[in-house]
């Protein structure tokens, strides 16, 4: 396989959070978590493959693992840039510069809009994005949409952190789902559909607790537990063998579009709702 630019790590499902639109159902009290074998299977497997880039992800990955971060770090044999996605709670605690100063994070990616300001101040979230700004970190402000007005919803931020955001449109997965809490284009678009997928664009490998290693960090993964069993495996070699991972390789999501009737449904003109649509067909597993 060509070399792994980013390895990504998604350290548990906690949460201090409990957003109506998360795709991994992240909670306070949802106690899913690397084990310690996993642990230090993501460890070798960063010493072996030496990603440039080492991103942890979650559930919420500086209020609810630091001490996970610290064990992986010390651990590692060579120098990776790091990355991390919060929701940038930590900047409520009194203390959270002393905690933030233990991670030298290249860049951060910190989630602000209308979900995420549910749970926190933006005064705190503000301080946040201050802090690593003023470290010369490289910080991008995530901002989930369900519809093209949400956009106003960072209207009250600075204007030098107004332009940090980037949008996403919430797919339809895990609670996003359930809640039915996702963005759902009124028409078709072909133009959404560009290129393959970012995991693969990238060279980005995600460890999952319990599911193993992946190319999918979004609906394949956490939704059919029959699917994840196509998509995440216990090794490195297993997935590049795979069936999965030679397909999400050749196929741009234009080409996914093999079945007609997929354009009947505007949410397909999402990459990875399409995607998630294309592997049901293609495993003749139930779209749920
Ligand atoms: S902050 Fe992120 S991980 Fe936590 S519940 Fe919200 S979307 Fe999920
Ligand atoms: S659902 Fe498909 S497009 Fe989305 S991250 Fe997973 S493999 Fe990539």
């Amino acid at each position: 396989m060509a070399e792994i630019t980013q390895f990504t790590i998604l350290l548990g499902y906690r949460c201090n959070f409990s957003c109506g639109h998360c795709i991994v159902e992240s909670h306070p009290s949802n106690s899913m978590e690397l084990t310690p074998e996993e642990t230090n299977e993501c460890i070798s497997f960063a010493n072996k493959q030496r990603p440039q880039w080492l991103s942890f992800t979650g559930g919420e990955p500086l209020a609810c693992y630091s001490d996970k971060i610290r064990y992986i770090l010390d651990r590692l044999e060579y120098k990776p840039r790091l990355k991390v996605v919060t929701n940038g709670s930590v900047a409520s605690r009194k203390n959270f510069e002393s905690l933030l100063n233990c991670f030298g994070f290249d860049e951060v990616q910190v989630s602000i809009d209308k979900f995420h300001s549910k749970f926190c101040r933006i005064e705190d979230l503000i301080a946040f994005v201050q802090y690593w700004k003023k470290r010369n970190t490289l910080v991008s402000i995530a901002v989930s949409l369900t519809s093209p007005r949400d956009v106003e919803a960072i209207k009250f931020l600075p204007e030098e952190l107004r332009a940090l955001c980037k949008f996403n449109k919430v797919v339809r997965m895990g609670r996003a789902r359930k809640t039915q809490t996702y963005y759902e284009p009124a028409l078709f678009s072909k133009a959404d559909l560009k290129g393959k997928c970012l995991m693969i664009e990238e060279s980005t490998i995600v460890y999952v607790p319990a599911k193993g290693f992946s190319a999918c960090c979004g609906n394949l993964i956490f939704g059919n537990s029959v699917m994840a069993e196509n998509v995440a495996f216990s090794s490195i070699g297993l997935l590049v063998q795979s069936d999965f991972y030679k397909t999400i390789q050749a196929t741009s999501f234009l080409e996914m579009l093999v079945d007609k009737k997929f354009e009947n449904d505007p949410s397909n003109s999402i990459s990875c709702n399409l995607c998630e649509a294309f592997f049901c067909r293609r495993y003749q597993l139930d779209q749920n």
